[in-house]
């Protein structure tokens, strides 16, 4: 199969580096690389979106990702998860083109799914043997479950304030973990930063790693090949904004292809606890500095208090799309939660986000009654089963096990 892909390119320094060789971040300045595709040769020779139809995986778009040998591909059938109509809550906002992208259908339970079923297959392809991440939990889980496919041997860093059901699943898939203990994200960002530069260490983190937010393209694919068309408005959770930024590189791809004209206008969400992004955006700023406690919000996989590289690539795709920053309390995000699952969709806090960043938005005449707007929901509730308990609704019934106590609690439940 043919590749488009000319090679990485810094965003800082903007110096190239030839492909298939395990570069992370630049080598010369310690900026983020991105793959630069022959979008004109792509154009050319691309003419359907869809690969392989009988592909039900994030795999059926292999021809606009970065290329693996079939005999690399390490999948778990992530991706061509489910776009939900709103039943509910479009009829109370008057939205009704709202639609929730239910990623937490994913293999592990959480979108990361389709960064490290590319990731880890590309770093197959280019001789890798051994594995490195560092997680909020979500990520570490389903870097095990790729990692331990392949046999690659994996450490996951996991943040300290990572829940025990969320350390436990990576634990299960059979990674080393170590807990990671630390005052402000900026320490991570130094680790991780000397891990490339002195130890050479291959890493999986987003954006450090220039191959996971390849895959989150996919999103955009996904959402054109359901709809038809682009939506007005996507509205992404963002702890580093990997999700965000590869879903807008999707849309842009789809636009120079000639797919679509349309791109969505983004939506970044975070908990107000910790908003950098949002600080940044209402002060028309283009890069955002630590901010807040990462440790106090509910929305564990989103919390962060300073992001990497200044956020600078999630704010120019902010700006670039006419999008906004949101931020939402821990009570918005419950009742999300709450929301969300009369939709029939259970969320972690850090995945329904974007519902409350919805109401929020629409509340502020952000979002106009002919949009289309698609939520993505990033991971289920099962993540995050102490959040579940905080946002369950009704009371517990009890019932003595005869027909006549049965008789009067569906009396007094009015069924
Ligand atoms: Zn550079």
């Amino acid at each position: 199969m043919k590749t488009f892909i000319e090679s990485f390119v810094c965003d800082d320094c903007k110096k190239e580096f030839p492909l298939d060789t395990p570069v992370t971040i630049c080598p010369s300045c310690g900026g983020f690389l991105e793959l630069r595709y022959n979008l004109a040769e792509m154009k050319r020779v691309v003419k359907k979106l869809v690969f392989d139809d009988r592909c039900r995986s994030i795999w059926r778009y292999r021809h606009l990702l970065p290329h693996v040998d079939e005999a690399n591909i390490i999948s778990l059938g992530e991706g061509c998860t489910p776009l939900l109509r709103s039943v509910h809550i479009a009829k109370e906002t008057g939205i009704s083109e709202l639609y929730f992208k239910n990623d937490t259908m994913m293999p592990t339970g959480s979108f990361k799914d389709r960064g490290f079923s590319l990731a880890l297959s590309y770093a197959k392809q280019i001789g890798v043997r051994r594995a490195f991440t560092y997680s909020s939990g979500n990520a570490g889980a389903s870097f095990a479950a790729y990692s331990s496919r392949s046999g690659f041997p994996s450490l996951v860093c996991v943040e300290y304030i990572a829940n025990d059901a969320k350390k436990a699943m990576i634990q299960l898939y059979g990674a080393r973990t170590a807990i990671l203990h630390f005052d402000s994200f900026d320490e991570i960002t130094e680790m991780l930063k000397g891990a490339a530069e002195e130890l050479k260490l291959y890493q999986f983190v987003n954006f450090v790693n220039p191959i996971r937010h390849e895959a989150m393209k996919t999103y955009a694919y996904e959402i054109f090949e359901d709809l038809g068309r682009a939506p007005d408005v996507m509205i992404h959770p963002v702890g580093t904004g990997g999700g965000l930024w590869g879903a807008l590189k999707g849309f842009n791809e789809l636009t120079e292809l000639g797919f679509t004209e349309k791109r969505p206008r983004m939506f970044a969400v975070q908990s107000e606890d910790c908003a950098h992004y949002k600080q940044a955006f209402d002060k028309g700023e283009k890069e955002a500095g630590r901010f807040g406690d990462a440790t106090k919000t509910i929305a564990q996989s989103i919390a962060c208090d300073a992001p990497f590289q200044k956020g600078r690539r999630v704010l120019k795709a902010i700006y670039d799309t006419g999008g906004a920053a949101m931020a939402v309390s821990d009570e918005e995000i419950l009742e999300a939660m709450r929301n969300l699952a009369r939709e029939g969709i259970a969320a972690e806090p850090s995945a329904a986000v974007s519902l409350a960043a919805f109401k929020q938005a629409v509340h502020l005449g952000l979002i106009n009654s002919g949009d289309t707007v698609v939520c993505v929901i990033t991971g289920s509730a099962m993540k995050q089963p102490n959040a579940v308990e905080k946002a369950a609704g009704l009371p517990e019934l009890s019932l003595n096990a005869n027909v006549s106590d049965l008789k009067r609690l569906l009396k007094e439940t009015g069924m």
